[in-house]
């Protein structure tokens, strides 16, 4: 090594620790390097951790997600840094600077067991957001147990008002309360970095569509995820909001927030599709005298087993709908009457279901540009991270040394992000192991 050259950082940091950035951190971390994987969330998994089963074979989400948590957490090469976010970005390929925040949980880690008599006690009640906002925790909660830690909620917590709640710290026999903890920063060498920060779901709560947000039985299918849940708010029974009854006929509608110039002209590349579908399975698995209806512009399922699954769905008595409801409208009885075209028919439809499920589109996560501006990777037309050729390139960024992962450069199902982890990953390691 000549004078003045700097040695490359055989390590890599990966942000977000969903499937793809997990697959990326396993496979890097096999391949010898340390790897610093860094999730916002005080719980590691991504969106996978929601759901109840999988398209398009139907597996247990759960019983595929546990064995790859337990290998990222035995691994000793990768270190997980949840509840953490990258503030800044310094240096180039082979030699990246970053500055982490740490958020403080207010739990000593090395005291907690997760035993959640904390949350058993605290007096505080919110809506779940892991839940989608169905039923509530407290202020101080475990959450995913991926690492098995309390957190507590400071802006929930009634100290925060002023008043003099000692109920968790009472109530913890490790003395693990730790109100003291602030938010601290810590400062990581990498060569190279992955972002895998997956994307967001279209939110139809501030145009009110089909009367999302007014009717409190139009829901989304991240919230339909959580009621099929056996650790769901409802231990997988599904009810409806209003009266918590089981619905007796439920319509999926396609396409909310997606292809659609109003809102946003992308498709989400089938996944909208196959999980209203999946949903639609699974639904009439446990009810089958459920009347099913899937509203559809076009059904999208291009991978292996996806066809099959629709037609599965079919046999299973889901009927689908060719046509983009106009509006959803609450009747006296609180259900709902769906107004669609049906254009296969020709006719104009007015369908009454109990529960109306919204199959929102796949969009950009909120602090996408955040990310682009601190790793300085552009962003595409659809608002995700741009890849540096869409053939050639598709894990790559116009940056040397910077990669990417799962859904932040568009919509993906679970077989392309984990593959796509894999990619970064070697195209990360083909870096380290050839520069200087
Ligand atoms: C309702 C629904 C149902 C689905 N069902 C299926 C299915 O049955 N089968 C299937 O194949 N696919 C399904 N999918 C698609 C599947 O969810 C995605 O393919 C998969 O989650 C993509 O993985 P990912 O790692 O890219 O992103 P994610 O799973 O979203 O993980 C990204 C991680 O990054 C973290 N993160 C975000 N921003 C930051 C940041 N700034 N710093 C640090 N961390 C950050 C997030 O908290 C998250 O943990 C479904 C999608 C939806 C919306
Ligand atoms: S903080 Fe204490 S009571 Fe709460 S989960 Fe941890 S060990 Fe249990
Ligand atoms: S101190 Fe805060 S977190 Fe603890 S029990 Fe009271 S309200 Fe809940």
């Amino acid at each position: 090594m000549s004078e003045g050259e700097v040695r490359v950082t055989r390590n890599a940091l990966i942000i977000g620790a969903g499937v793809a950035g997990m697959q990326a951190a396993m496979d890097l971390a096999d391949m010898g390097f340390y790897v610093y994987l860094v999730e916002k969330e005080p719980s590691i998994g991504g969106r996978l951790a929601r759901f109840e089963k999988l398209f398009p074979t139907n597996e247990c989400a759960i019983s595929l997600l546990e064995p790859k948590l337990e290998e990222v957490e035995s691994s000793g090469k990768i270190e997980i840094l949840s509840y953490a976010e990258v503030e800044e970005v310094k240096g180039s390929a082979g030699n990246f600077e970053a500055t982490i925040a740490h958020k403080p949980r207010y739990i000593d880690a090395d005291r907690c067991t997760g035993c959640a008599q904390c949350m058993d006690v605290c007096p505080v009640e919110v809506p779940y957001d892991f839940n989608e906002g169905f039923g509530t925790r407290g202020a101080v909660y475990v959450p995913f147990p991926h690492p098995l830690l309390a957190v507590i909620d400071l802006e929930n917590c009634l100290r925060t008002e002023g008043a003099e709640c000692n109920a968790c710290i009472d109530a913890c026999d490790q003395d693990a309360i730790d109100f003291s903890q602030q938010k601290r920063y810590s400062k990581v060498k990498a060569g190279v970095i992955i972002l895998a920060s997956g994307s967001a779901t279209y939110d139809p709560e501030p145009r009110n569509d089909y009367g999302y947000g007014i009717f409190d039985n139009v829901i989304t299918t991240m919230e339909f995820e959580r009621l099929l849940n056996a650790d769901g708010p409802t231990g997988g029974k599904v009810i409806r909001p209003s009266d918590c009854k089981e619905p007796l006929r439920v319509g999926f509608i396609n396409c909310v927030g997606s292809r659609d110039i109003k809102t946003n002209v992308y498709c989400s590349a089938g996944v909208c599709c196959m999980v209203n579908i999946k949903n639609a399975i699974l639904l009439k698995e446990k009810m089958p005298e459920v009347a099913c209806y899937i509203f559809y512009i076009d059904i999208r399922t291009p991978f292996r087993g996806y066809e099959e699954f629709f037609n599965h769905a079919r046999e299973q008595g889901v009927r689908f709908i060719r046509g983009r409801p106009s509006e959803v409208l609450e009747t006296e009885e609180g259900n709902l009457e769906i107004r669609v075209e049906d254009t296969l028919k020709g006719v104009v439809r007015t369908i009454e279901v109990d529960l109306a499920v919204l199959g929102t589109g796949i969009v950009p996560q909120q602090d996408m540009a955040k990310l682009s501006e601190m790793l300085k990777i552009p962003i595409a037309e659809d608002g995700m991270i741009r890849e540096s050729h869409q053939k050639l390139g598709p894990v790559d960024t116009e940056r040397e040394g910077v990669f990417i992962a799962g859904g932040v450069s568009g919509p993906k199902d679970i077989a392309l992000a984990v593959t796509q982890g894999s990619a970064a990953a070697a195209r990360a390691a083909r870096l380290l192991f050839t520069k200087n």
